[in-house]
């Protein structure tokens, strides 16, 4: 197969926000060549790629600052304590939470999620109760609950989406009610893009007196999130996704809610006394944070978190909906291509079929010519059903992408075309 990537450039586009995709020269890994191609990075809803300063931090921390934290009297314990710490300030001010001891560090959005199932749900909620979720959650924000309801009694309910991707937001009110004790939504969908009106649902929830745990996994990189306006009561989002290491993120909870929550880890850390009758528990948000943290890939968060308001999450923003309708344009424009997700206002996401060619052989091909998307169902699969599809390729943007990148995954489609084509 030829390796050549034809020039596929919408003619006559204005061009995205240049500046930020400049950035690109602070990833070391964008400079490397897969299979001898320049490596075209269009992934990042599964994980975006780490800027120089965040390793650095990482490693730094490692060469400089280790040791446990909370509970040594040396120095080197006390400093590691202070970064850690001060990493949870950061992610206080990024997501504008009213207080730092609202933010818990967790594993990332899957734990944020198990944590608010296992302790918040088990412990409030009773047979009848009703848990409402939207036909576009990921897996992490439906089996915890799942589990949850089998625990309690407690009942799944899911409001439906229209045919572009967006919730149907009369049906959401029309299931919310005296029953419903939380409403668990995506702030942007994965598979889709769809971003969520997070505040009005909010607004609608509180109404019926249901809390709300807002999943922020493809939102905090690429817009501003403010919990105080949103009024959410959690909010949880992934280290990995903004730029920052795998194994560490976050949970927000209005304080007056975690204080009241139990734990649902124990272990060391998490506790105030412990006796063999009968022990206690620390203040939020250390109840929730039992034994040593990944305090290294916190510290990286942290210097992840400067990154993007060093570059400006509005210009990420701006830059990502420019380049997302250009590759919009662009996909449109390819035969037998189908977008899944057209919700007005959507995230840079680009979710599509191709008549005659499964999204997995599509992704394999456009892997050859060294453009990485991603095929399958996204943990999404109750959505591609609501789509009566097995899975979708989907582009996902990130700041270091620029219309070159978009070029070259129209053009390695075309050519995928042509090589089914020639069967
Ligand atoms: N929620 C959404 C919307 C996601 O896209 C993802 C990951 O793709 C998750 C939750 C789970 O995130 P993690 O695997 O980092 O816990």
């Amino acid at each position: 197969m030829s390796v050549a990537l034809q020039s596929g450039s919408v003619a006559g586009e204005a061009a995205p926000t240049a500046g930020v995709a400049s950035r690109a020269a602070d990833f070391p890994i964008l400079s490397r060549r897969v299979r001898g191609k320049r490596l075209v990075y269009l992934d990042n809803a599964a994980t975006t790629q780490k800027p120089e300063s965040v390793i650095d931090a990482e490693a730094r921390y490692y060469r400089e600052s280790n040791a446990n934290i909370h509970r040594g009297v040396h120095w080197l314990s006390q400093h590691s304590t202070d970064l850690y710490e001060e990493s949870r300030e950061r992610v206080r001010a990024l997501l504008n939470a009213q207080r730092s001891d609202e933010i818990v560090f967790t594993r990332g959005t899957t734990e944020a999620v198990n944590l608010v199932a296992n302790s918040w749900a088990r412990s409030n909620l009773k047979p009848g109760d009703e848990i409402l979720v939207t036909t576009m959650e990921h897996h992490s924000n439906i089996v915890p609950w799942q589990l949850a309801c089998a625990q309690t009694g407690a009942v799944l309910r899911v409001a439906p989406i229209g045919d572009g991707g967006a919730l149907d937001l009369d049906a959401f009110d029309a299931m919310l009610g005296a029953r419903t004790r939380l409403v668990a939504v995506a702030h942007v969908s994965n598979a889709l893009g769809t971003v969520n009106p997070v505040a009005r649902l909010v607004q609608r929830a509180h109404a019926v007196g249901a809390m709300v745990l807002v999943d922020g996994a493809q939102a905090v990189a690429h817009t501003a999130v403010d919990v105080q306006s949103i009024g959410c009561d959690f909010y949880a989002f992934s280290g990995h996704k903004v730029y920052g290491p795998t194994g560490v993120g976050a949970l927000y909870g209005r304080y007056d809610l975690l204080q009241a929550m139990p734990p649902w880890q124990g272990g060391g850390d998490m506790i105030r006394t412990v006796a063999f009758e009968a022990s206690t528990w620390a203040d939020a948000p250390q109840r929730f944070e039992a034994g040593t943290p990944n305090i290294a890939g916190v510290v990286a968060l942290g210097a992840a978190i400067d990154y993007l308001r060093e570059v400006g999450i509005e210009r990420i923003a701006a830059h990502e909906h420019a380049l997302l309708a250009y590759g919009t344009r662009a996909l449109e424009s390819i035969p037998g291509l189908r977008l899944i997700g057209t919700a007005p206002g959507k995230a840079g996401i680009l979710s599509f079929t191709i008549d005659g060619i499964h999204p997995h052989d599509l992704g394999t091909i456009l892997d050859t010519e060294g453009v990485a998307i991603r095929a399958g169902h996204h943990c999404t699969m109750p959505l591609m059903k609501r789509f009566g599809i097995p899975g979708t390729a989907r582009a996902s943007l990130a700041l270091y992408n620029d219309e070159s990148d978009v070029d070259a995954l129209a053009a390695a489609i075309r050519r995928a075309q042509d090589l089914f084509d020639g069967r």
